[in-house]
């Protein structure tokens, strides 16, 4: 395997650090690496080399197989309560007209809209306002699920869950079994940010801490759902921030195994509070892919997220750890383009983003939420037709 074959280069060459070496040596015998290991990778990893080594990982776990899913997005309200320095939805709330609060009839005309169209997830995330409350989510989960059974509802994140159940007066316990009771399938992994409260409470103060974020996720994965989780990185924090960030998550994920794929966010700066921080280069968000595949030893997925990095990183990403670029989306999301991402109007047909796939010799696999494979795109040949009519038609329907 040419993965292999590259680490057995690492190692032989003179000029790499005994602490690097011993670092690719752990990774090669299949071992975990400590929290000083991530940092030196942070600081004196240079790209080829951590690279070479999450992509032996990824070759290990899932050879060639790279994941996509056929999912849309609603978002309730692009205004929020909160104040996320770094989020371009909080500035809206003192101007109110420029924004949506979706009703409940709103949202189920967006799903309604996909009606026959072969999609499994629909992903459900926005701003928090008090209207959009414990019995508003129960009530639109259960709407969907009667409309449509078998669609997959990812919904929410600790920051609303947090948000609802104290406004409710209910603990996390009682409000996670209420969701699923009402057709919640799983949670996405947003608003986990930066943990360490040194960065939390500069760029995201108010919401919920770091602890509560895993708490409920804990509470979740204990009643048997499966989960996903993100880092923010590239602003403020410091590598020692992020290794921390990934250390309560390998702790977690140790406890529970209830996450399933971890998705680096970069951070952005259009219009938003920080737009004067610098965004990460494409080599240091390459390094962050891989630096997360070697820590993160018990998770199964490492997900670029396409909207966010754009196609071309997206394509770079699958040879340093990554291997779920995401969905098709039909551009339902917002929360990437407003904070200046390079899709702004993110879509991609099945046969694009399986071709993005084969052009860097991977083999392109549609998975559902829960990474069951529902079709093995590497030898399929899309009819001609296909190519103008399949997913390409679907509507556009954010409002704004
Ligand atoms: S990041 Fe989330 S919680 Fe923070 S302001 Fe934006 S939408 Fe609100």
């Amino acid at each position: 395997m040419q993965a292999v074959r590259k680490i057995e280069t690492i190692l032989r060459d003179e000029k790499l650090s005994p602490r690097l070496r011993q670092i690719a040596e752990k990774v090669f015998a299949g071992q975990r690496i400590t929290e000083d290991d991530g940092l030196c990778l942070f600081e004196q990893g240079e790209l080829g080399f951590v690279g070479a080594l999450a992509n032996y990982i990824r070759e290990q776990r899932h050879d060639n197989r790279t994941y996509f899913n056929r999912n849309f997005h609603i978002e309730p309200t692009n205004i929020c309560l909160y104040t996320c320095s770094f989020c371009s939805y909080s500035r809206l709330i003192k101007k109110r007209e420029e924004g949506w609060e979706y009703s409940m009839d709103d949202i189920m005309d967006i799903v309604r809209k996909y009606d026959g169209e072969p999609v499994t997830e629909v992903h459900i995330v926005g701003g928090v306002l008090p209207q959009y409350d414990v019995e508003f989510y129960a009530e639109l989960f259960r709407r969907i699920k009667a409309h449509r059974p078998e669609l997959h509802v990812k919904a929410l994140t600790p920051v609303e869950y947090h948000y609802i159940f104290k406004k409710a007066k209910i603990s996390y316990e009682e409000g996670m079994r209420l969701m699923k009771e009402a057709g919640l399938d799983s949670m996405p992994g947003g608003g986990a940010e930066i943990f360490h409260p040194e960065i939390r409470d500069q760029i995201a103060g108010g919401k919920c801490s770091g602890e509560q974020w895993l708490r409920i996720h804990e509470i979740w994965h204990e009643l048997g759902g499966r989960s996903n989780a993100t880092m923010l990185y590239g602003h403020i924090e410091e590598y020692r921030h992020r290794i921390h960030h990934l250390e309560q998550l390998r702790q977690l994920q140790d406890k529970t195994g209830g996450f399933q794929t971890f998705i680096p966010l970069k951070f952005r700066n259009k219009d938003n509070q920080m737009s004067h921080v610098p965004e990460s280069t494409v080599v240091e968000d390459l390094r962050n892919y891989a630096i997360s595949r070697i820590y993160l030893d018990n998770f199964d997925h490492i997900k670029a997220y396409w909207p966010m990095i754009g196609r071309n990183v997206a394509q770079l990403s699958l040879a340093f750890g990554v291997d779920d670029i995401d969905g098709t989306i039909d551009d339902t999301t917002k929360i990437y383009s407003m904070a200046g991402s390079e899709e702004q109007v993110p879509a991609l047909s099945t046969r694009e983003l399986v071709n993005l796939i084969r052009r860097v010799g991977r083999e392109p696999i549609e998975r559902d939420t829960l990474y069951n494979v529902l079709q093995d795109y590497t030898d399929f040949e899309f009819e001609e037709d296909q190519a103008f009519k399949g997913y390409v038609s679907l509507p556009v329907v954010t409002k704004n």
